[in-house]
């Protein structure tokens, strides 16, 4: 490993004045330091980011959160506010990694941890990602858990956080301090598509420090997170689905759709939220619209699974809520 300096910032303004040339925030560390031992991230200083006072879970008059960046993510799952009004972000954060894991890692790492794409990992192969121009071995290679959904010739990697999901799901926003001033940022605009630049996970600048994350109030409608994977826990989801779902005599009034393992990003199904207003709330009209989502579908040769798979539990998790089932 690349010898560094290590700064420990006691505000955001010491943050990112501290933040110059080739440094990293340090959050809980459980993605960036793993990706230093295997030397896919090379900074020479980081600076301790998890002592700045964006630790709190601040519950509004109007509903919604605000949640610091440095709360860990066992924290915000137990928060007993967010498990009444939020509960689908509780279930995605207990779905994510281990215990362990969950006590140390933080709401802003979560957002910017890095896809686990095994040749991303992996210093001795090309990457796009890692290395802008060296190709994508992955296409031709070993693919069955990346994306199906809005990938490109440069890059198929997934995004792998599930709280990312709930909280697309839930419309939230996320804090920015930049160099330049302050700035809240959709979660949908927080994440890019890879197009011919999949080395930028984000539309982040360098140096742009994460605050906190908002949600807006009311809760709204019932929603819930479910999670496909190899195994029952340290595993990442191979198709996830946060929904959620309104029904009013027998209609569908509203509902919201995100999915993950399937992109670059959290993706929010909002072709398939537009085939649901309006209509009956039967499996039927569940169906259709889950089709018309993954119509945009472009699998490759070992992950045509994920198509399927994304259909019915959509369908699945939709068809819970409708039947009461939780
Ligand atoms: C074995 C294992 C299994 C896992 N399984 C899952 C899983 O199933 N689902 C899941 O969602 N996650 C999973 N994880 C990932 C885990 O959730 C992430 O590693 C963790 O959330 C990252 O948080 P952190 O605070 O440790 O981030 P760090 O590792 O400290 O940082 C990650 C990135 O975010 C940047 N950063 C950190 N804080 C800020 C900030 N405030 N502003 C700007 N940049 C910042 C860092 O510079 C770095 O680039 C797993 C991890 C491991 C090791
Ligand atoms: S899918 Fe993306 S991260 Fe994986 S090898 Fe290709 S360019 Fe790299």
């Amino acid at each position: 490993m690349r010898s560094f300096t290590y700064a420990r910032a006691a505000t955001a303004q010491d943050a990112l004045d501290a933040c110059t040339g080739e440094t990293r925030y340090l959050g809980g560390g459980t993605n960036l330091v793993d990706l230093m031992r295997l030397g896919v991230e090379t900074p020479g200083k980081l600076v301790d980011v998890t002592r700045l006072p964006h630790d709190a879970i601040e519950h509004r008059p109007d509903g919604g959160v605000l949640i610091g960046a440095a709360v860990r993510n066992s924290d915000l799952a137990a928060d007993p506010g967010v498990r009444e009004r939020f509960p689908v972000l509780s279930e995605a954060l207990l779905a994510g990694a281990s215990g362990q894991i969950r006590n140390q890692a933080t709401v802003g790492g979560n957002l910017l941890q890095r896809t686990r794409c095994a040749y991303f990992q992996d210093v001795s192969k090309p990457c796009n990602k890692r290395a802008p121009g060296s190709g994508c071995p992955a296409i031709e290679g070993e693919h069955h858990n990346l994306a199906v959904l809005g990938a490109s010739p440069s890059c198929v990697a997934t995004h792998p956080s599930d709280m990312a999901v709930a909280l697309s799901l839930l419309d939230a926003r996320v804090r920015v301090r930049r160099r330049d001033g302050e700035d809240v940022v959709a979660l949908d605009s927080l994440y890019r598509d890879p197009g011919d630049d999949p080395s930028r996970d984000t539309t982040l600048d360098p140096g742009d420090l994460i605050t906190g994350v908002e949600i807006p109030g009311p809760a709204g409608m019932p929603a819930k997170y479910r999670k496909v994977r190899e195994r029952a826990s340290f595993a990442f989801a191979l198709v996830s689905v946060a929904g959620g779902i309104d029904v009013r005599d027998g209609r569908i009034h509203d509902s919201r759709i995100a999915l993950g393992g399937v992109a670059h990003r959290p993706w929010r199904a909002r072709r398939a939220e537009d085939v649901l207003r309006g209509a009956p709330a039967t499996e039927e009209s569940l169906r259709r619209a889950a089709a018309t989502e993954l119509e945009r579908a472009e699998p490759l040769r070992d992950n045509g699974y994920k198509v399927s798979l994304a259909a019915n539990l959509i369908v699945a998790v939709l068809g819970d809520l409708i039947g009461g089932r939780s």
